[in-house]
């Protein structure tokens, strides 16, 4: 499958291991096929296992979280922490709390975070975290015990120089909130072991945008670089309508583009006037279901409840920004068909190996989810550093880094396709191959 033997030998040893985690192994496959052309070319990586070493988490923390929901009755959830590097920082990367979530998926997140974190500069190793609990239909009084509960566990592991958990998908400022509530309350110490805090409890200024606002610079800079071009009447379109997809939604149309088509759980909406953000933003306020909303505010926007029709509205920017494995060959069919001539990811992995090849071999401008989305890691890592230094930097400065961040990382892409593939617009070799050297390096650095 693999060019080199030794990589080979190693994919196939550990898909045999985990033979019943397919999002890992897939995360996996993917990095691997990136780094085939320079693995061999250096005997240190093999001589010193270091894929052997860079595919196990260094630790894997299961737990059982007991609570008690609002009617009195013990509620139990399962849920682990995913230290997976720590070669080049404490580890870093979210917490999820949905009713999917497992060790593969833990596993593929945490090892992608890996090299995400690398490539944003800073010094921040890769972890994911999380739980099946999923806040959707409970009480804020449930949400603050779960929290709660899964602190009372956790905070033996982590630490501002040790652990620092941020949000991901089913956790925001409000959960944020109760767990590093507990923490300070256990530790008796202010210290930023969380970031996306609320802004009164330390969170930095800018990070509820990065994600979604880095997306957008990464994309600002594939078409300055790839197409002489800018944002300016494109078409986007882009799924998920939470934290990441919002804000990409907010940039897009701040940069003079016309977002033409979203999606949540509920469906999606196919608007040609352009999405109506603030109408979004009021909805969500009160429900997760917004799309199926939507027509009723504006009956001449077109409504469908099955997710993957947003993949057929015509469009020259695809953005998809909800979750993992959203974008099969399929729906890739369907983009390239109707038009679309850039991907980029703002969710974790969102396209599978074949669609993102359909892409490659259709000559698709695609960036991977691993450069693109690191935006909100790297205010992470900024949120780390005020709160190290005991200040706060307005919004304009965490933009304006946010910003330099973003266009380095596409630097660093581009870079590393031109030199170990050839080709300037490989971005998933070059993400993946940037983000694995300095790990490696650091690896090498510190021994066995
Ligand atoms: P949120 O929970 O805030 O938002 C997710 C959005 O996607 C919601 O609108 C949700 O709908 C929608 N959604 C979920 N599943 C589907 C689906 N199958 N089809 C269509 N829509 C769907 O999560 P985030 O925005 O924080 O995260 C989204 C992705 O981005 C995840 O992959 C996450 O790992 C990744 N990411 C997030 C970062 C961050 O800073 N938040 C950083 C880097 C990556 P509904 O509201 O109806 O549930």
């Amino acid at each position: 499958m693999f060019k080199s033997a030794y990589l080979n030998q190693v994919y196939a040893s550990l898909s045999q291991r985990y033979s019943d985690q397919p999002e890992f192994l897939q995360a996996v496959e993917e990095f691997v096929s990136s780094i085939d052309v320079m693995v061999d070319k250096d005997p240190r990586i093999q001589q010193n296992a270091i894929i052997e070493r860079i595919v196990e988490p260094e630790r894997n923390i299961k737990f059982r979280v007991s609570w008690v929901d609002d009617k009195g009755k013990v509620q139990v959830n399962r849920a682990m922490r995913v230290q997976f590097n720590s070669a080049i920082g404490p580890y870093k990367g979210g917490i999820r709390f949905h009713h999917s979530v497992n060790e593969s998926i833990m596993k593929f997140l945490g090892f992608e975070q890996t090299f995400k974190n690398s490539l944003t500069g800073l010094p921040m190793g890769g972890a994911k975290g999380g739980s099946d609990f999923d806040p959707e239909g409970k009480s804020d009084n449930e949400i603050m015990r779960f929290c709660q509960g899964f602190i009372l566990e956790l905070y033996r592991h982590i630490g501002p120089r040790m652990d620092v958990p941020a949000g991901d998908l089913g956790v925001g400022a409000r959960e944020i909130g109760y767990m590093y509530g507990m923490y300070k309350r256990i530790e008796n110490e202010f210290s930023g072991t969380f970031t996306s805090k609320g802004i009164e409890s330390g969170g930095s200024l800018g990070r509820a945008e990065a994600t979604g606002y880095g997306l957008c610079y990464f994309v600002e800079e594939m078409l300055k670089t790839y197409k002489n071009d800018s944002f300016k009447n494109k078409r986007v379109i882009i799924s998920g309508a939470g934290k990441v997809g919002l804000m990409a939604a907010v940039k897009v149309h701040e940069l003079g583009g016309k977002v033409v088509g979203m999606s949540d759980l509920s469906g999606v909406i196919h608007d040609e006037n352009g999405m109506d953000l603030e109408l979004i933003k009021t909805l969500s306020k009160t429900s997760a279901l917004v799309m199926n909303q939507y027509k009723s505010y504006h009956p001449e926007a077109i409504y469908s409840p099955i997710n993957a029709d947003i993949w057929k509205i015509p469009c020259d920017i695809a953005m998809p920004c909800a979750t993992q494995n959203e974008i099969y060959i399929e729906s890739a069919k369907d983009l390239v068909a109707n038009g679309c001539w850039l991907v980029a990811e703002g969710a974790n992995m969102p396209t599978t190996i074949e669609a993102t090849q359909y892409f490659r071999d259709n000559n698709i401008l695609f960036a991977p989810g691993k450069a693109a989305n690191a935006g909100g890691v790297a205010v992470s890592g900024l949120e780390m550093t005020q709160n190290a230094m005991f200040l706060n930097w307005t919004f304009k400065e965490v933009d304006a880094k946010l910003h330099e961040i973003m266009e380095n990382i596409f630097k660093k892409c581009y870079e590393a396709s031109l030199i170990y593939t050839g080709k300037p617009d490989d971005l998933v070799a070059g993400a993946n191959i940037a983000g694995f050297l300095k790990v490696y390096y650091a690896m090498l650095q510190q021994g066995v």
